[in-house]
């Protein structure tokens, strides 16, 4: 496995307390060899980095822990709930909650990430996580924030199509934008009329590239865990106002393809059918924990 880089982290200046660190070291306060527990964090998300943050905050006295993370994604720990911006500047670094520097500029040893890496399974027994690539990475302390993954309607024909697309990862809406610029003038959709499928129809209609976007949500109003009938018709007509095409009270029976497995259309629960030509999931997402209960041998 890869080794990208080692240090400890804290949310205070670094430059600092690494001062410190050393400072201690040479005291005898901390000792150069100590056997520090190895805590393996699987997931590089919001909540890995800032238990990562906090723990080596705590520890940057004691230096009792060194920290592995793994995650699946390319990136470094980014902004999630920030990620409809990258439509806008489309600068990974922009997002991220703390710049590639951070991480390097730990004492060595404390914090070593990796990216680009699926851990695929647990031995809780011999206290083992295996990535995807084969390796094998030994911890006394396991912590799991591999958080939520979008989900797509696997009950709906065609729902492996190109042109079909979920909105939850910067490569999620990367490939999102290199898509609708070869889809000029055609038309987008997003299913599910929820906070998350409402950002996403917003994101499509600024690419500039569908002619049209189509919101289609299976409840008479928008945001209907949100809002009562009043309120979520109120929204409906606002975004309406703002040229999104809402259909309401649909359910995509199947997603019509051509002979390529491209997205030509869908056709709903009453047989009505419609054209367009890239459809974006924003209906559910579920917890990923689809290895935990894997036990390696
Ligand atoms: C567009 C958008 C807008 C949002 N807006 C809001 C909002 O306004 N308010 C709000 O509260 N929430 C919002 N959310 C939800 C919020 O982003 C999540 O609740 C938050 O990101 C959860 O953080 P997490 O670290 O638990 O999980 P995640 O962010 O899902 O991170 C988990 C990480 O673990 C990695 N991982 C998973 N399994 C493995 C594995 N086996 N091996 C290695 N790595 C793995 C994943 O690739 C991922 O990088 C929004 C989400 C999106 C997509």
């Amino acid at each position: 496995m890869p080794h990208q880089t080692t240090s400890p982290a804290v949310e205070v200046d670094w430059g600092q307390s690494n001062e410190k660190v050393e400072e201690m070291q040479a005291n005898g306060e901390i000792p150069k060899d100590s056997k520090r527990k190895r805590v393996v964090v699987v997931g590089l998300g919001m909540v890995g980095i800032a238990f990562i943050e906090k723990l080596l905050k705590y520890d940057v006295k004691r230096r009792e822990y060194d920290v592995i993370v793994i995650g699946e994604e390319p990136h470094l720990a980014y902004n999630r709930v920030g990620l409809t911006s990258f439509f806008q500047h489309r600068h990974v670094e922009n997002l991220y909650l703390n710049p590639k520097e951070w991480y390097e500029s730990m004492p060595e040893g404390c914090l070593e990430y990796h990216l680009n890496t699926l851990v695929t399974d647990i031995d809780y027994i011999n206290k083992l996580v295996k990535t995807a690539q084969g390796g094998i990475v030994h911890y006394d302390i396991l912590v799991l924030a591999t958080g939520s993954e979008a989900l797509l309607p696997r009950h709906t024909p065609g729902h492996t199509a190109n042109g079909v697309f979920v909105y939850r990862t910067i490569v999620d809406l990367q490939n999102l934008i290199a898509f609708a610029a070869t889809k000029n003038g055609t038309t987008g959709v997003v299913v599910g009329g929820g906070l998350l499928g409402l950002e996403a129809a917003k994101a499509m209609m600024d690419l500039n590239e569908f002619k049209k976007v189509k919101l289609i949500e299976r409840n008479r109003w928008v945001l209907s865990r949100q809002l009562d009938g009043d309120a979520g018709g109120m929204v409906v007509e606002q975004v309406r106002n703002l040229g999104l095409d809402v259909l309401l009270s649909k359910r995509v029976e199947r997603i019509n393809t051509d002979t390529e497995n491209n997205v030509t259309g869908v056709t709903f629960e009453d047989e009505e059918s419609m054209e367009c030509s890239c459809i974006c999931f924003a209906v559910s997402c579920g917890a990923t924990i689809q290895y935990v209960a894997t036990d390696m041998v």
